[in-house]
């Protein structure tokens, strides 16, 4: 199963979709205006993030098979696995890979992107999201150990 979310957002004047990532205003990459942030959205960065790291430890990407997207949150998580995994299996330095993403944005939209990517990257390095997945190291030992040798 895949995570999905339902938020979306609009800026409060030209109802652009946008994440406002930042406390307490994001300023709207179309309009400029700034927009404070709305209390679902305190934790974006970190949300992104964790749906990445279980996206990972059930698929072993970050990029699920098949992922559908449904909303404003759902597009960022697809947006951000594909970085992820480009970084984890191609290590490209990160930021290169910001720049490469953000690159035909307009200048307003580049900023925005590239401070949510930069969070975003942090975010996921605090959580341990580019270490190598461990197999089962959680799990208990064999409780049959022995049986069959
Ligand atoms: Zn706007």
């Amino acid at each position: 199963m895949t995570l999905h979310y339902h938020q979306e957002y609009q800026c409060v004047k030209c109802e652009t979709y946008f994440l406002p990532f930042q406390s307490p205003v994001t300023v709207c990459p179309e309009c400029g205006e700034p927009n404070l942030q709305a209390e679902d959205y305190r934790d974006i960065v970190k949300l992104l993030v964790d749906a990445n790291a279980a996206h990972r430890q059930m698929y072993g990407r970050c990029t699920p098979p098949a992922y559908g997207i449904f909303s404003l949150v759902d597009h960022y998580i697809y947006y951000t696995a594909t970085l992820f995994d480009t970084f984890i299996e191609q290590q490209t330095p990160r930021a290169l890979l910001i720049e490469e993403a953000v690159a035909d944005e307009s200048a307003a939209w580049k900023e925005h992107l590239r401070e949510l990517l930069y969070q975003v990257f942090e975010e996921a390095e605090r959580q341990g999201l580019f270490k190598p997945i461990a197999e089962n190291a959680s799990s208990a030992p064999d409780p049959g150990s022995g049986e069959g040798n």
